[in-house]
């Protein structure tokens, strides 16, 4: 008996140990604002990030928006001595990465403690849950829903998702409407948000949406990365890329960023050649199975599809391509529907949040190719756009008590664009 009661307390001890330890690769990693002044700041961030293999956390603005950069201890002098050399204001935001990581879990484990029963969209949850729920939903509505299990993930999990509409996609007077979540593993927000929408289209549909449900077909893939977002919760919180493994360009690098390995202006600009970057865009375009079947799902409703939605976090920004800064033809429309979108979200925003900045990602922040937003653009969807939902300074570690309110402003944003992009849709369609 002793024994055991020993052996238990040892186990005890065991898991606190290794519990109060899962961030410690971030130990003595440090995360700096940044004020960007002058278009020369960007450039020399942009050299910088390269050079001392810099996190970027946030996008910077000119003027408008501070950068948000993680940096390793080896790399922090010389990093705040560059921006010194060159004049460039900075504050630390993270004094330690792995204790502010270690005290978000703990939020988190006491948020789940105060409600017994949560919603799947109220909380992070696993991709098990997520995937349950997709499950569920589909088993009891069938009527309007349909369950897609479009193909295995690198590590062989399912990548689902839902095709929600009244008519089961038979009619094609309708538009379809895309969106996706969690291409990027450690941007934990986005996939509530993809999952209060369904919730919003089929569990909780309101009078007021009713036209939303009849009159539109919904694509919505809550989880774009799922062996990401599994080694975010289980090793790794800050991972970004996929996780797959060609030992014969990198045996000590994994993954590549989803977000920059589609077939459009393919490894041009922002992105890194070394394949240990967050910004890798891979061997070749769609060198991974989960960019391959965000493709394949554009692909397949190409011809109905009128916005993608492509969701991220964190910023609060609206963005549409391309991202060369080269405008689409109907620029003035996407920024119409982009920036009601805004308009939208910004009415109900917290006092804690910036307000929404909408535009060209390249002119308002820093070029990019190989981005879903700017394939869905080029192959055809009349409006396709990132979306960084807000992170209330908080980078990363939004606490759940903001899940809620993120959920319900972004789904009126979401509802708007939908709406504006019907009217043109049916516009294009009477000519
Ligand atoms: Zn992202």
């Amino acid at each position: 008996m002793a024994v055991l009661k020993l052996f238990s307390i040892f186990c005890v001890l065991f898991v606190s140990f290794v519990s109060a330890g899962k961030h410690d690769i971030y130990s003595g990693y440090t995360a700096h604002g940044v004020k960007l002044t002058t278009q020369s700041h960007l450039q020399l961030l942009a050299e910088l990030s390269e050079s001392l293999n810099l996190d970027e956390w946030q996008h910077g603005a000119v003027g408008q928006r501070d950068a948000l950069y993680m940096v390793s201890p080896e790399n922090k002098a010389k990093f705040l001595e560059e921006l010194e050399k060159n004049s460039v204001e900075n504050y630390l935001h993270l004094e330690d990465v792995a204790t502010a990581l270690e005290e978000h879990d703990a939020v988190i484990a006491r948020y789940q403690q105060s409600r017994s029963s949560r919603m799947v969209f109220e909380n992070y949850p696993r991709y098990a849950e997520v995937d349950a729920y997709l499950e569920r939903i589909a088993a009891e509505y069938p009527d309007i829903v349909t369950l897609v299990n479009a193909g295995s993930s690198f590590e062989n999990r399912a990548i689902k998702y839902l095709k929600i509409s009244t008519t089961n996609f038979t009619d094609t007077s309708k538009p379809i409407y895309y969106m996706d979540a969690m291409i990027h593993s450690r941007e934990w927000v986005t996939t509530p948000v993809a999952l209060y929408s369904i919730h919003r289209l089929v569990e909780d549909l309101r009078e007021q949406d009713r036209d939303l449900l009849e009159t539109i077909d919904w694509i919505i893939h809550p989880i774009v990365n799922p062996d990401g977002y599994e080694y975010t919760h289980t090793n790794v919180r800050l991972w970004r890329r996929t996780r797959s493994y060609y030992p014969e360009i990198s045996e000590t690098c994994w993954g590549i960023d989803a977000n920059r390995n589609f077939d459009v202006s393919f490894n041009t600009v922002g992105v890194s050649s070394n394949p240990c970057s967050d910004v890798y865009p891979g061997h070749e375009p769609f060198s991974e199975v989960e960019s391959r079947i965000v493709r394949d799902i554009i692909q397949e409703h190409l011809d109905r599809m009128q916005l993608y939605m492509n969701i991220h976090s964190h910023g609060n920004w609206v963005l549409y391509g391309f991202g060369n800064a080269s405008l689409p033809a109907n620029v003035a429309q996407i920024h119409h529907v982009g920036a009601t979108m805004g308009a939208e979200m910004d009415a109900v925003k917290l006092p804690e949040a910036g307000y929404y900045l909408v535009g060209n990602s390249a002119l308002i922040l820093y070029a990019t190719s190989g981005s879903a937003q700017d394939y869905g653009q080029d192959v055809g969807v009349p409006f396709s756009y990132t979306l960084e939902l807000p992170g209330y300074g908080q980078d990363f570690r939004v606490p759940p008590q903001y899940i809620d309110h993120i959920n319900a402003e972004t789904w009126r944003g979401l509802a708007a664009t939908a709406r504006l992009a019907r009217v043109y849709y049916n516009a294009r369609n009477a000519n």
